[in-house]
């Protein structure tokens, strides 16, 4: 369909930005001062904590605890229809209540079954952790016309199309593109504004799915690649993409500009500020991604773009993920080294295991690699499976494992070309006793990685900041 002659733009808004009555009400009022100047699609996440209780009442439920999710199911019907008593007029609590306690009663009958059977599969598990975002898409749509904004919730699962990998799915772009735009074309032009669940989408033959634990980022550049927007506004609760994780560095600050690629590691490596996937779908326009502050919303925020401009030389931002595990396969004999990577990264392409850190030594037969805590056990069965007459004959092949192990990592396009950033590393974890395990530079220099110790991470982290001035 045409364009509008405003910009679009598509604002995804976080829990914590939508996570109490005066927290929806101030959102309401961005996008109402905004929607003055541009055409808005807006996203938006379930109120803080509601999907971590979604997730643990489901769970306590299939052990057949029927105690916790009752408990759950009063507090997540308290929460919401609190905001709904302080933010809504009595029209629209009349509209909006009936369908608040209709997304309360799916949550009783799903828990109740997964009490009764004493299983929730992941299909079930995608239906009842995605209610939050119905939920808040409901409140948040009838507060802004509450305020006089034309405004309707639509559920994701009209809008994006995935696989069927429960729990994480992959959209399918095209089938996406289409529903969308057939879908929302009808209130853009009444001028309505779209209040979209992120989070959810649902397979071909309509069975509900999610992107991932923090996918509404995802959902946002869907909608805005699937629309062509202009750009896209990541609403969060810090000022924008930091030079570290400010929870572990205090004195991180504000990165004005990052380019794509730099995002996509930093989100890769554990920066929880964007979901690793949410890059993606806006390469191929170019669409910019802002990261701006419900908190504070005059300060401009960080552009996320193709290349970032005048970028400095040298490191950029660090980042860690804690929760992994290396794994060192040792090839004997006549086990080639070729054979023993074949195997070994064949074993874990069949399951989609990330690796975050690979090193190699082809001389010695040795391979190591680090993966997330929680896909060791997965690896580990399949390592032992593809290499079982090797564990069994002659010792040809032996895998370790260590945990309690953490990767920090270096992020900067402009690295490339900066000598000596491997070398002020070490030296800057060396002067605190810091031991580096293992370390990985890719050929592209877009960053370095370092293996440390778990309980040694925070320190690091803070001590290459601290070495680059950051
Ligand atoms: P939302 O609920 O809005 O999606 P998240 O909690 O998912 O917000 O992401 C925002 C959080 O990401 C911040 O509060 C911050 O603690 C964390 N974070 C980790 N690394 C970074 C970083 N490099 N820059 C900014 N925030 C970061
Ligand atoms: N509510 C979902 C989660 O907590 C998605 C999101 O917030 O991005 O993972
Ligand atoms: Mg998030």
């Amino acid at each position: 369909m045409a364009k509008s002659e405003k910009p679009l733009i598509v604002m995804k808004f976080g829990g914590t930005s939508v996570g109490s009555a005066e927290r929806m009400q101030n959102v309401a009022e961005l996008v109402k001062e905004h929607s003055r100047r541009a055409e808005i699609a807006v996203v938006v996440s379930a109120m803080g904590g509601v999907t971590d209780m979604l997730i643990r009442a489901a769970t306590e439920a299939s052990r057949g605890d029927r105690e916790q999710w009752k408990s759950v199911r009063q507090e997540i019907a308290r929460r919401h229809r609190e905001v709904a008593d302080r933010t809504l007029s009595a029209s629209e609590q009349a509209v909006v209540l009936p369908r608040l306690a209709e997304q309360v009663g799916n949550f009783e009958n799903l828990c109740s079954g997964f009490s009764l059977v004493r299983e929730v599969t992941p299909r079930a598990m995608d239906t009842l952790s995605s209610l939050g975002e119905v939920m808040s898409s409901t409140l948040l749509a009838a507060i802004l016309r509450s305020q006089g904004v034309p405004a309707e919730a639509v559920d994701a699962t009209e809008l994006i199309v995935t696989d069927d990998k429960f729990g994480n799915a992959t959209p399918l772009f095209e089938e996406t593109n289409q529903k969308m735009r057939a879908r929302l074309a009808s209130l853009r032009r009444r001028g309505e504004i779209p209040v979209i669940t992120g989070f959810r989408g649902a397979t071909l033959d309509g069975h509900c799915t999610t992107l991932g634990r923090g996918g509404s980022d995802y959902s946002g550049t869907l909608v805005g690649a699937a629309l062509d927007a202009d750009e896209v506004w990541i609403w969060t609760d810090v000022d924008g993409v930091m030079t570290a994780d400010p929870r572990l560095v205090p004195t991180a600050h504000i990165i004005p500009e990052i380019s794509y690629r730099e995002a996509i590691e930093l989100s890769f490596f554990g920066a929880k500020v964007l979901h690793p996937k949410t890059i993606q779908p806006v390469i191929k326009r170019k669409i910019p991604v802002w990261i701006k502050n419900t908190f504070n919303p005059s300060c401009p925020g960080t552009k996320i773009g193709p290349s970032a401009a005048n970028g400095k030389p040298g490191v950029k931002a660090i980042t860690s993920v804690s929760k992994t595990q290396l794994i060192t396969l040792t090839g004997r004999g006549n086990l080639t080294f070729a054979s023993l990577a074949t195997k070994a990264f064949a074993a874990l392409g069949a399951e989609e295991v990330d690796t975050l850190m690979v090193t190699q030594s082809s001389a010695d037969n040795v391979l190591c690699f680090a993966i997330r805590d929680s896909d060791l056990k997965c690896v580990k069965t399949h390592l032992e499976k593809v290499f079982e007459l090797e564990l069994l004959h002659d010792n040809r092949a032996s895998i370790e494992v260590m945990p309690h192990v953490a990767i920090v990592v270096t992020i900067g396009e402009n690295m490339k070309g900066t000598p000596g950033i491997a070398g002020r590393s070490f030296s800057a974890l060396g002067r605190k006793g810091i031991n580096i395990i293992a370390i990985a530079q890719g050929s592209s220099e877009i960053s370095i990685s370092f293996a440390v110790k778990t309980s040694d991470v925070k320190e690091a982290v803070q001590a290459i900041h601290d070495e680059f001035q950051l």
